[in-house]
């Protein structure tokens, strides 16, 4: 399951809960429309209570060999000591081989899901609020492949050329407007607390395996990749992938670390190139900018105590509704349903704006609260100050599951400060002008941006 070039320890997981709530376990996959294999619940119940034997079982071994040292007995039992330390080295490598097995089944077990998420397909999405002004009436000349291309600031034959269909150019104007636009969302985001972070965009495909991206999606035959790989003819190397969200650098950042639960929550807000291979991606969401395979994003993430992740949720809502509301456009918040949660969130609200253009709201952001799932396999940790957890503590060990642990598992969060290419759909789309033949001549654009926006232009209007 994992690949081999991990320079982390395995992934954490908690199999006694896991076997002691197999029906919520399962109900929570079934909802969750997670390709979960069926008995692996079943499995991983009778796995852990193998391991368990199997632990039992070289702990006799263990006793019967330090008899075996007796001086008296020696003699008599030297063969049968042979013997013993065969048994003992196949048992380990049995424990190790049950060990595998039982965590690959686990890993893909998915989060637990927030009691109030609805449930069902992106359909039963629940609208929590709606911001800005009325929407403005669809309209297919306000389309932003055409705006675009009538101003001149957006090229995709070239992007074409190049490279191939969904990759792009964004020129004058368009490229300023990615400059502004992160410096804005930037600012605000400053504002909130949050710590500036520029990260590698190539990562280990096991930092992005812990993180809950599969770099390759054995559920298919062939297994597609949502992931571009980097090759490399020397097997011995880290298979390397590049990032398709900055949520996986800034994530794998805190790997391996215990902190002081007075520092939490930390937060960051990361800048990287997102790299998306959109295999199966079809349809009018492909169209320009919409859905593309590179684009710059700002991404928030969050380390925090499980006491404080569902404020911590709150909060980064917040900011990003602090982000788009000087954006001008009409924007709205929903409660993603458990079909669209994917494998790490426990609760997920997107934000949508409206693009008249497409004549639809177009997602524009998502937040995600993925409490330990992603710590569990990142080993991110951190040490109580005071008070009791609600939750099961991280170890494994049964006799430490009684009381009240100094280290537990921290929860992370992480959600979407700008994906440049949808706020650029959304801006154009809503702010084109057009002569009185209907040709696109400018560009209406909020004066918040006006502060990050460099150089003059005959096409924006503040
Ligand atoms: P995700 O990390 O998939 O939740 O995506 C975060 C945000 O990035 C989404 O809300 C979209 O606004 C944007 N986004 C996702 N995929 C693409 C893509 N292929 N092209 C352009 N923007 C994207």
């Amino acid at each position: 399951v994992l690949p081999v070039t991990t320079v982390l320890p395995k992934p954490r997981l908690d199999y006694r809960a896991i076997s002691e709530s197999i029906v919520y376990k399962s109900h929570n996959a079934f909802n969750r429309k997670a390709p979960l294999p069926i008995g692996a619940l079943q499995s991983v119940k009778r796995l852990s209570s193998k391991l368990g034997l199997k632990r039992h079982a070289r702990s006799n071994l263990g006793e019967k060999m330090r008899k075996i040292k007796d001086p008296i007995e020696k003699q008599a039992v030297l063969e049968e000591a042979k013997l013993l330390k065969v048994e003992v080295t196949d048992l380990e490598h049995e424990l190790m081989t049950v060990e595998d097995i039982l965590l690959g089944l686990a890993l893909q077990i998915p989060n637990d899901t927030h009691p109030d998420v609805p449930l069902g397909p992106e359909e039963a999405a629940v609208v929590l609020s709606t911001h800005g002004s009325d929407p403005i009436a669809a309209n297919g000349n306000r389309d932003h492949m055409n705006v675009g291309r009538a101003l001149g600031i957006l090229d995709f034959e070239a992007g074409a050329t190049v490279t191939g269909s969904s990759w792009y150019y964004l020129l004058g104007e368009a490229a300023l407007l990615e400059m502004a636009l992160t410096n804005y969302a930037l600012s605000i985001a400053l504002k909130h607390g949050f710590r500036f972070v520029t990260t590698p965009d190539v990562v280990r495909a096991d930092i992005a395996l812990r993180c809950g991206f599969q770099p390759r999606d054995q559920n298919t035959d062939p297994p597609t990749s949502q992931m571009y790989h980097i090759a490399s003819s020397n097997p011995s190397h880290p298979e390397l992938v590049l990032s398709g969200t900055a949520e996986i650098p800034l994530g794998g950042m805190f790997a391996n670390q215990i902190f002081m639960e007075q520092v939490l929550p930390l937060k960051v807000v990361g800048l990287g190139r997102s790299f998306r291979a959109e295999a199966g991606a079809r349809g009018t969401d492909t169209r320009g900018l919409y859905r593309v395979h590179q684009f710059s994003k700002l991404e928030l993430f969050v380390v925090c105590s499980e006491d404080t992740s569902e404020q911590a949720m709150e909060e980064l809502r917040g900011v990003q509704t602090d982000i788009f509301k000087g954006l001008n456009f009409p924007f709205r918040v929903l409660d993603m349903p458990t079909e669209e949660l994917g494998a790490t969130a426990y609760r997920k609200y997107d934000m949508e704006a409206w693009m008249p253009g497409r004549g639809s709201w177009g997602e524009i952001s998502s937040t995600s609260n993925c409490t330990d799932y992603q710590a569990r396999r990142l080993h991110i940790r951190y040490r109580r100050s005071s008070g009791t957890p609600k939750h099961a503590p991280p170890s494994s060990s049964s006799a430490s599951t009684q009381s009240a642990p100094a280290i537990l598992f921290a929860h992370t969060l992480n959600g979407t400060a700008a994906a440049i290419p949808r706020l650029i759909v959304a801006l154009i789309e809503n702010g084109a002008k057009f002569d009185q033949e209907g040709k696109p001549v400018g560009l209406d654009l909020p004066s918040t941006l006006k502060p990050f926006w460099h150089g003059t232009s005959s096409i924006i209007q503040w």
